[in-house]
């Protein structure tokens, strides 16, 4: 194809207007910018036809606009469907059955369809349940469901349907059939599979056991049946106890007392109230020793009073606890149960369960469960991958809970029960092995889901109703003016190019690009082509999409194209001078683009919104409604579109992360919005100039493409008898009451729930919980990942507190706490906060205060000893903090978008950064990093940890904060910036980096050790002169600042508030 402008036959139907033509030069990178295209006028032959033309230009270009309505009754109203072998060829072969069709188009091939709606998770949400119905915007979103019978078999053929719009210039359709949908190619199942997966989760229906291999049909939602094969003649292992109505694991439990009078041994780990020790401790076993002495091993204490030195009473400082070692992941709950999966995939807020209602009345904090199931794992601790093969998954048949290390084998091994349900269910026979001497299976050593906490299950066709999705990345990106003169655009493409070898999910991962302006481009990435070519949209008011098939493309075929696009989009725009933001228009239009498949949709946005449909006033930040009722309207979404959009977005699994760049308000209340309900992230960069954070950027980009990801996924989580989770919190959607849908999710994010009893009194001794994650992997594969704990039922309230994780809680508590913040005043968030650590405080003082005369102490357990000061950080954290003039609200947003994915260590790092002094070492001889590892140590945050000869790293996981004091020697900043530091009139302006000295090397040794430690985002580096007036502000949580309390007075007011009705 030359670079002739081929005329379409339609030409005379292409209307009027704004038709834009540029030339090939544009995204050759030259100097002819897209606005010299110029402007043609077609007349509309067609009066019905709206739309334009569409010229094509040699390699680049053409736009046009407009859109068919023609066609409305031509053909099926489908999209023309895509190549069945481009996204899927590379499936692997449990996909076979469903390589001969094309991927899946409607709402109901894809199975979500028919699931009940989804719900907006978040408290503050008072869920307008989302229609899923498709935008009216012409006929390519409608997708029938496809009818082919049961009977009917899917053909074999990989080709591409019959009438796949071609693209070479003979045949080329006419404009408006262009557009015109082809015959539905969606997939469908075939009819013997259930159409399973993601329906809504019958719980508790009682499933026929099916025979042969008619699997289960869709009763069962998200993980679906396995088949049940009766099959006899096995010996049970009798792994753990596992009959929740029958006395746990004692020895002699009559539930193991099977015909083969097998006994079996006592379980793995004792349960609580066996172990001795735990006996000891139980403090209500213990007769009071007497006053407060006694008492110390058993819990802490803070005397009041007594500070030498101070008129009133207060405590010292210096006693007070300081969780300097940062997380510590609680041991207790793995010691007990060292089959339970890793505590960095599943922490309880106690993992001592309330055995009542009433006890759980005086559980004042949350009683909860924080999830985190893709952490990743050490080397050599991957979480092991099982293939049951043609058996199937081995599942409970009525709660669908997945075989694991506490089922118990019996009748001889032809029986396995559920640990979570109780059934007896039948093992299949090629599930079969013999047992030992003491009852456990011989194959145990080999069966890693019947002996580790976390296994990952290949899944079978019937976890499916489509072929494995491909992995897709679909940028949106915002050219406008700021995003060319901040250096966003430049960076922005050339991390995509670099990462383009790392993209997971090679040779099947697709990719495609759309920008806007007051304009939407295209661009056609067909790997016959030299050059992308740009069409140009600019009826915003009803948007289409030009070209359908060509937007999305293999990266591995069109890489040249693809390549060649990243090349000169900076230089395509480097001119630009346009102001506006199309955003919705375009959000719009990339949904079109990706709905098919679904994937990972990346925007990039550097203004407000401005034209077209979603685009977002400036609300901004008005002082006045601080304190009043409205003041939570600023930090949700206004305009409904928004939900709207993220509620079809993961229907079509797609995920969304947004990069916003702006220094001015953006509105992220709303775009975030997007994120939030589709298991997506919100990175935020205010003032964002290259030359300064172009490298957190790049990071951050590369790792968001790079990381592993687990596609078109959903997440529950099910746990034993008599408790029921009941609230959820974090980025996700919720299907059906307890089906989390997550497009995309990945290594770094985390969930939240919240448990609540279901019955007055549990009568089971332990409670398991099992998550399982079905996903797709981006090498084709539908897995699920099974993480399984299990965790002791307890009658007594200090057994609860003994086994508290502050983590778990203040994972929680934050949550709570910024969800409150959409529905309410900031102060009442804060004040729930507090409230709660308080009421927790004051039960635990009445359990203790009398018994061992505790007079005017303060007493805490030690499992929560760091968690007031966790509180106050939380109070003076971004999105709760003050008024209106202590956080940009755009700023409050992005953090509360970020604390509501990040798992417990990177929360608690982030509300307690560690300050590290450093100078000392600099100047020592030693320039191995472990020596300052070894020597150096985590400081207070508060003023009186800083000396003013120090130099100081503050490190909060998000950013760097080098503290340089006043009197350090001159020549550590000269070593390390090549001149004085009070030669520079903004410090925001400097930039550290590597010199050819020393001092410099060890400095950036020490920052790259840190970022080690903490993989997920990119610190930049901020340079701070003691009291220099700074944007960077580096929180000292236990300074007394504006309003807020120190940490002292902080202890002080908990202190009274608890003793009030103590
Ligand atoms: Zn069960």
């Amino acid at each position: 194809m030359s670079a002739h402008v081929r005329s379409l036959t339609l030409k005379q139907r292409f209307s009027e207007k704004k038709c834009k033509i540029a030339t090939s030069a544009e995204l050759d990178g030259s100097t002819i910018s897209r606005f010299s295209l110029q402007l043609f006028s077609f007349l509309s032959v067609s009066l019905k036809v709206k739309v334009s033309l569409l010229v094509l230009l040699h390699p680049p270009l053409l736009i046009l606009k407009k859109q068919p309505m023609a066609n409305e009754k031509t053909g099926p109203p489908n999209f023309p469907g895509r190549p069945a072998a481009s996204p899927f060829a590379a499936a692997p072969p449990t996909m076979t059955p469903f390589l001969s069709a094309g991927p899946v188009v409607g709402s109901e091939a894809s199975g979500y369809g028919a699931s009940s709606p989804a719900r907006f998770n978040g408290p503050s949400i008072s869920s307008p349940p989302p229609s899923y119905v498709p935008y009216d915007v012409g006929s390519y979103q409608r997708f029938p469901t496809p009818a082919i019978p049961p009977s009917q078999p899917i053909p074999p053929s990989r080709g591409p349907p019959p009438s796949q719009p071609g693209l070479s210039p003979s045949i080329f359709p006419a404009g408006q059939q262009i557009l015109a949908p082809s015959p539905p190619v969606s997939f469908r199942p075939q009819p013997q599979i259930p159409s399973v997966p993601m329906g809504p989760p019958p719980q508790n229906v009682p499933l026929t056991p099916s025979r042969g291999n008619v699997p289960h049909s869709s009763l069962e939602s998200l993980f679906p049946a396995s088949r049940p094969t009766l099959q006899p003649s096995l010996h049970g292992y009798p792994n753990v106890q596992a009959n929740p109505t029958s006395q746990v694991p004692s020895a002699q439990s009559p539930f193991f007392a099977q015909p083969g009078g097998y006994v079996p041994p006592p379980p793995v780990a004792a349960p609580i109230g066996l172990n001795p020790r735990e006996q000891m401790q139980h403090f209500s076993a213990v007769p009071p020793v007497g006053p407060v002495q006694g008492l110390v091993e058993e819990f802490q204490s803070l005397s009041v009073g007594s500070v030498p030195g101070a008129i009133e009473p207060g405590f010292d400082s210096k006693a007070l606890p300081r969780p300097l070692d940062g997380d510590i992941e609680p041991k207790s709950f793995v010691e007990m149960y060292p089959l339970n999966c890793h505590p960095r995939y599943l922490r309880l807020t106690t993992s001592g369960m309330p055995n009542s209602q009433s006890l759980f009345s005086r559980w004042h904090l949350p009683l909860g469960a924080v999830v985190h199931p893709l952490a990743e794992a050490p080397d050599g601790e991957e979480v092991p991958v099982v293939n049951f093969g043609p058996m199937g998954i081995i599942r409970c048949r009525r709660c669908r809970t997945y075989v694991n290390p506490y089922v118990t084998f019996s009748d001889g091994g032809k029986k396995w029960r559920c640990n979570i349900c109780a059934l007896l269910n039948d093992v299949p026979g090629e599930y079969f092995a013999h047992l030992d001497a003491n009852g456990r299976r011989t194959d145990l050593d080999q069966r890693p889901e019947l002996s580790r906490g976390s296994v990952e299950l290949v899944a079978p066709t019937e976890y499916m109703v489509r072929p494995p999705m491909p992995p897709l990345y679909f940028f949106l990106i915002d050219v406008s003016v700021s995003s060319v003169r901040s250096g966003m655009l430049e960076v922005v493409a050339k991390t995509i190019k670099c990462c383009l070898d790392e993209l997971p999910g090679f040779p099947r991962t697709q990719i495609g690009f759309l920008t806007y302006d007051s304009t939407i481009h295209f661009y056609n990435m067909k790997s016959s082509l030299m050059q992308p070519q740009m069409m140009v949209v600019s009826d915003l008011e009803d948007i289409f999409v030009p070209l359908p098939d060509d937007l999305l493309v293999n990266l591995s075929e069109s890489r040249n194209v693809v390549d060649a696009f990243l090349d000169s989009l900076p230089s395509m725009f480097q001119d630009n001078v346009n102001m506006e933001s199309a955003f919705g228009p375009a959000l719009k239009a990339a949904f079109m683009v990706m709905n098919q498949l679904g994937g990972k949709l990346l925007i990039f946005q550097s203004t407000l919104p401005s034209l077209g449909i979603g685009r977002l006033r400036l609300r901004g930040d008005d002082h006045r409604v601080y304190g009043t009722d409205k003041e939570n309207a600023l930090r949700i979404a206004e305009d409904p579109f928004y939900k709207q959009m993220a509620a079809d977005l993961t229907k079509y699994q797609i995920g969304v992360n947004i990069y916003a760049f702006s220094d001015k308000y953006t509105d992220l209340a709303s775009l975030g919005t997007l994120a939030k309900y589709t298991g997506g992230q919100v990175y935020y960069y205010p003032c964002f100039q290259s030359t300064i954070h172009g490298d957190r950027l790049r990071y951050e980009l590369a790792r968001d493409l790079t990381r592993e990801t687990a596609w078109e996924a959903v997440l529950r989580i099910r746990c034993g008898k008599g408790v029921r989770f009941t609230n959820y919190h974090g980025h996700f959607m919720l299907r059906s009451t307890d089906l989390l849908a997550l497009p995309a999710v990945d290594c770094d994010k985390a969930f939240a729930a919240q448990l609540s009893l279901e019955e007055t009194l549990l009568t089971t001794q332990i409670v398991y919980f099992q998550v399982a994650l079905l996903y797709t992997s981006s090498s084709g594969e539908r897995r699920i990942r099974v993480h399984t704990a299990a965790a002791p039922v307890v009658s007594d309230l200090g057994e609860m507190y003994r086994r508290a994780d502050t983590g778990a809680i203040v994972s929680l508590l934050t949550r709570l706490g910024i969800e409150r913040t959409l529905t309410h005043k900031l102060e009442d968030a804060r004040h729930m906060v507090q409230l709660r650590i308080v009421k927790a405080l004051r039960e635990y003082r009445n359990l203790h205060a009398v018994q061992h005369r505790v007079g005017g102490r303060m007493i805490y357990p030690e499992s929560l000893k760091f968690l007031p000061l966790y509180g106050l950080a939380l109070w003076k954290s971004t999105p709760l903090r003050g008024g209106h003039a202590d956080a940009q609200l755009d700023e409050r947003c992005a953090a509360g978008f970020t604390m509501m994915t990040l798992p417990v260590s990177g929360l608690l790092k982030f509300l307690y950064p560690s300050l590290i002094r450093i100078d000392e070492y600099l100047e020592k001889g030693s320039t191995k990093v472990d020596d300052f590892k070894n020597s150096s140590k985590v400081l207070p945050l508060s003023t009186e940890s800083l000396d003013p000869g120090g130099l100081y790293i503050y490190d909060d996981g998000f950013r760097f904060i080098i503290w340089f004091g006043r009197m350090l020697p001159s020549a550590i900043s000269f070593n390390l910036f090549g001149v004085e530091l009070s030669g520079f009139p903004d410090l925001s302006k400097v930039i550290l980096c590597e010199r050819d000295n020393e001092m410099s090397r060890k400095v950036m040794g020490i920052l790259k050790r840190l970022r080690e430690s903490n993989p997920s985002f990119y610190q930049v580096p901020q340079v701070v002169r003691q009291a220099e007036q700074s944007r960077e502000r580096m929180l000292l949580v236990e300074d007394q600042s504006g309003g807020s309390s120190g940490y002292v007075d902080w202890i002080l007011q908990i202190h009274r508030q608890v003793q009030q009705s103590a």
